[in-house]
């Protein structure tokens, strides 16, 4: 059997048709025919008030960080296990990023560590849905109520994901997703911004459009078109678009062979769990996931360098992240650390990511999940 890759990007074959459609249709540059069926598509999937595609979903968090009017000096609320954008889009606005622990069961954000976080200067908490995973976000919610914060969801991970039946990404004022290759519904660089504010559409479309009022103009509700804010130029192109509405078309068919892998490793893994060797993934009952990753939490980080080393041998590759922000140069030089971040360090360390891609065959699956056992026997 070949190596078995850690992702490969999955194409559904429409892909090609969509490109050249858009390219007869003589619109290239961003916000043409499948930028717009693609923005419909989130609206009435996902239920945010109104979306706006981005080229990632680094883009979509600047974007939220604009929208959320931070200015230097602010406090942003966040776990210090994620990936950098979650952090870079509030430093880039002068915020300090206030890094608190996350929970031992979904490696999310742990609430009850929130409101002792909070000082004046806290603007907005971003909960991010590690692996699809929902944060808890009635109590997110409850919290930024009482504190007048905004919820700005780090979704990326979450498309086809919900929480107490709410898909990710509607459940904060703002909501982030990610089209990057390694998602699960893809188109190489993309993202979006949802938005559930009804007072921050109008600006969330200026600062999409560079600043300018150039979509009202289209829209007939101006008279001139000219640079009204601070913004940039956060559109996809239409070519962009047009393999994501491919993507889009199949997310259904994509998450279900995503949890038929997700389900074989953990049915696989579960006598591994009894011997005392691993931990699997804990979905709490209000969360269905999209199967963004399987993971296990192996005993600890000799263990971990280890088993990626044995996979290696028999060519499949695994992967681990995140180097937990407060502890790399940027975090330490922009964060803060509020109260005791043991459980980041310590699962930051333990976890490892194994091979989940949607053409994955079923001796493929079969591979990895032996060749864990031989490394644990
Ligand atoms: C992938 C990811 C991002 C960034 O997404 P891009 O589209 O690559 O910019 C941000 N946050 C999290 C949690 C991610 O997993």
């Amino acid at each position: 059997m070949n190596n078995i890759p850690f992702n490969k990007p999955f194409a559904t074959g429409k892909e090609f048709d969509y490109i050249k459609q858009a390219i007869t249709n003589g619109h290239l540059s961003g916000n043409g025919e499948f930028t717009k069926k693609c923005q419909t598509w989130f609206e009435s999937n996902i239920g945010c008030q109104k979306s706006l595609l981005t080229h990632s979903c680094t883009a979509a968090l600047e974007m939220a960080a604009i929208l959320a009017d931070i200015q230097p000096g602010d406090e942003v609320i966040m776990p210090s296990y994620t990936f950098v954008s979650t952090a870079n889009a509030f430093v880039l606005r002068g915020a300090i990023p206030v890094f608190v622990d996350i929970r031992p069961d979904t490696l999310n954000l742990d609430e009850s560590k929130i409101e002792a976080a909070i000082t004046p200067k806290t603007k907005a908490i971003v909960p991010v849905h590690y692996a699809g995973v929902g944060c808890e976000m009635a109590k997110i919610k409850d919290i930024a109520e009482d504190y007048n914060l905004l919820v700005i969801e780090d979704a990326a991970q979450g498309v086809m994901s919900s929480y107490q039946n709410q898909p990710l990404g509607s459940l904060g004022h703002l909501g982030t997703i990610s089209f990057h290759e390694t998602k699960n519904v893809i188109c190489g660089e993309g993202g979006a911004l949802l938005v559930n504010q009804p007072e921050l559409m109008e600006r969330a479309e200026i600062i999409w459009e560079k600043g300018t009022n150039r979509s009202q103009f289209f829209r007939g509700q101006v008279d001139k078109y000219t640079w009204v804010d601070i913004g940039s130029s956060y559109l996809p192109s239409e070519v962009n678009a047009a393999f994501l509405w491919a993507q889009l078309e199949a997310a259904d068919t994509i998450t279900q062979k995503r949890l038929e892998i997700w389900e074989t490793y953990h049915q696989a893994f579960a006598d591994l769990e009894v011997q005392g060797q691993v931990h699997r993934p804990i979905i709490p009952a209000q969360c269905q996931h999209n199967a963004h990753m399987y993971y296990l939490l192996v005993p600890d980080l000799d263990s971990r360098t280890s088993l990626i080393n044995t996979l290696k041998q028999y060519g499949i590759y695994s992967v681990f992240h995140y180097v937990p922000l407060h502890s790399s140069p940027a975090g330490i030089k922009y964060g803060r650390v509020d109260g005791n971040l043991s459980i980041t360090v310590e699962l930051s360390e333990r976890l490892l990511r194994l091979p989940l891609w949607v053409s994955m065959t079923e001796d493929r699956v079969m591979k990895v999940i032996e060749t864990v056992y031989k490394f644990f026997s």
